[in-house]
């Protein structure tokens, strides 16, 4: 039994509130703390009525390390769920290390004026989590995440070599806007504007922005524009799964959606620097967000489905084999249960999952580390039962005829 405390209470904190409080054998006592509070009563007005499970809120800016640290100091959780923004990782970990508590993420580090979609902060704790004997659980969402965990499922029940990886995420819920974003609008934008990477034969490759795209027929969601993108996942699947020879991330994108953002980034409203406008210092991309959509406002619109999952090819008893491993999650379903869309629901139930690993004890190893490094089996197990099952497909090997 565990008591937690979820920082951030948008589209995904609301997600994990509600998946925490319907599993309370392990989370019997849960704190959503956030810098908005009213957003925090209004989950768990929500968490009530739903699950019937009171969880207490606390108004907390996760920016300030010493209010961060007191906080925890003052309720001593057993583990901190960070599902607020990548800018509040380290303010989180550093307040996790002072306190003595275990720490969740979903996304890495981002420094506010850099996109730069990198370990190398976080990883750099790896010695004080570890002295401290405390666990710290890096991207645990859908991707990074549960991708992450579907590589080593692969890699300890499927292959015997890995040889390469696709990961593949589409989606294709409908909300009815000409424009927004299904999480939040910077992080997402900063994502697909940056140069295409994927990692080959020991070496990273860049491409232009969305330059490389397939076709990819997504069991469940059908044929899908597919383009390359740098991911996350990618920096520290490269170093944990044995023998990989290429890894690559592909987003699918409608043509819409593309000439939106396409205009916006042209006109400069996609920008990271700062610019004076009236007196006032701020990020053309900041005040994009304020005008775009509030994902959490795009739940009980979202009609469709989500289809993400890893392609893999490596060898098996000696002979060629591709898998598709995949989970399909459909927006409406979602919402009726959680009131939040797939994304929020695909990226919560997992940290909700990964939470529970560190409650159970069963990822309890001192430091810092990404999900491909921990034990697979009870996770995935535990995906199928909180409402994202996953299959195997078996798929015909490229060029070998079959
Ligand atoms: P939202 O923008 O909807 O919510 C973020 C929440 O964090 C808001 O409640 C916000 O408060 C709060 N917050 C921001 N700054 C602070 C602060 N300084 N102190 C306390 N609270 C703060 O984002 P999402 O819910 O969509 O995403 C949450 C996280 O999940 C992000 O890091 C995102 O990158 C990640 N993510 C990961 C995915 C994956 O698959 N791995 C997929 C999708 C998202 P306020 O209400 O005041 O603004």
């Amino acid at each position: 039994m565990a008591k937690v405390i979820i920082v951030g209470a948008g589209g995904v904190g609301n997600v994990v509130a509600h998946k925490c409080a319907q599993n309370t054998d392990i989370f019997s006592e849960i704190i959503l703390a956030s810098r908005t509070v009213e957003k925090c009563e209004a989950i768990a007005a929500d968490v009530l009525e739903k699950q019937g499970v009171s969880i207490r809120t606390e108004k907390l800016d996760a920016d300030v390390v010493e209010e961060t640290t007191q906080l925890l100091r003052r309720e001593s959780p057993d583990l901190l769920i960070n599902v607020a923004l990548p800018y509040q990782d380290l303010v989180l970990m550093d307040a996790c290390l002072a306190a003595g508590v275990h720490y969740l993420d979903t996304a890495n580090y981002e420094p506010l004026d850099e996109a730069k979609f990198e370990y190398k902060w976080q990883w750099a704790y790896q010695e004080r989590f570890k002295e401290a004997g405390l666990t710290a659980v890096l991207g645990s969402g859908f991707d990074p995440g549960v991708t992450n965990i579907f590589c080593a499922y692969a890699q300890k029940h499927l292959f015997d070599e890995i040889e390469t990886i696709d990961i593949l995420d589409a989606n294709a819920g409908d909300h009815g806007y000409p424009f927004a974003t299904n999480f939040n609008p910077e992080i997402n934008i900063r994502e697909i504007t940056q140069e295409g990477r994927y990692w080959e034969e020991g070496e990273w490759k860049t491409i232009p922005a969305l330059s490389e795209k397939q076709v990819y027929d997504f069991p469940e969601v059908g044929p899908k524009d597919a383009y390359l993108l740098y991911h996350e996942e990618l920096e520290s699947l490269v170093k944990h799964i044995r023998g990989l020879k290429r890894i690559r991330f592909w987003m699918t994108f409608s043509e819409k959606y593309l000439t939106h953002l396409r205009v916006l980034e042209n006109v400069g409203m996609t920008s990271i620097e700062p610019i004076n406008f009236k007196g006032v210092e701020f990020a053309p991309i900041e005040f994009l967000r304020a005008i775009l959509p509030d994902p959490a406002s795009l739940g009980p619109r979202t009609k469709g489905k989500t289809c993400i999952g890893c392609d893999i090819v490596g060898l098996k008893d000696g002979k060629k084999k591709r898998v598709f491993i995949y989970n399909s999650c459909d927006h409406e379903a979602c919402y009726a249960e959680v009131s939040s869309q797939a994304i929020s629901y695909t990226t919560g139930v997992p940290a909700m999952i990964g939470a529970s690993q560190i409650a159970l004890g069963h990822w309890r190893t001192p430091g810092v580390w990404n999900m491909e490094q921990l034990d697979p089996d009870d996770f995935m197990e535990r995906l199928g039962k909180s409402g994202l099952p996953w299959q195997v497909i078996d798929l015909p090997v490229v060029g070998e005829g079959e």
